[in-house]
């Protein structure tokens, strides 16, 4: 039970700050949940994607009362947008944006599709 609410959220030692990495998150965090505020169940490390230049980040979500965590593209300062896997045409795996009709593409090279063999390949 490593990733229990308790351990995250609560005690002398959470582990938020070490999920999270951002100072002003956790503790904008921790003060909402000492106040009661409700924690959702739906935490966890999450797939993240600058809508700019599609750059793409593993940060842990999480939601406190109507908190989420804001993080910021180290490159060019827009605010991360969480991403989801999506079906492309056959074999091929894209990226959607949560909250809009958008989809990630390579910053390299402006595809928006990726190989499914690459992420089938990890074990
Ligand atoms: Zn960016």
């Amino acid at each position: 039970m490593l990733y229990s609410v308790e351990n995250i959220f609560e005690g002398d030692e959470p582990l938020l700050p070490e999920l999270v990495g951002d100072e002003k998150i956790t503790q904008q965090a921790l003060e909402l949940v000492k106040n009661g505020a409700t924690i959702e169940e739906n935490y966890g490390h999450s797939l993240y994607a600058c809508p700019e230049d599609f750059y793409l980040f593993d940060k842990f979500y999480f939601q406190v009362g109507d908190f989420e965590p804001e993080y910021h593209c180290p490159y060019c300062q827009s605010v991360l947008e969480r991403v989801n896997f999506a079906k492309g045409s056959a074999g091929k795996t894209r990226l959607k944006f949560l909250k809009q009709d958008k989809f990630w593409q390579c910053p390299r090279c402006g595809n928006d599709e990726m190989i499914e063999y690459s992420f089938g390949n990890w074990d």
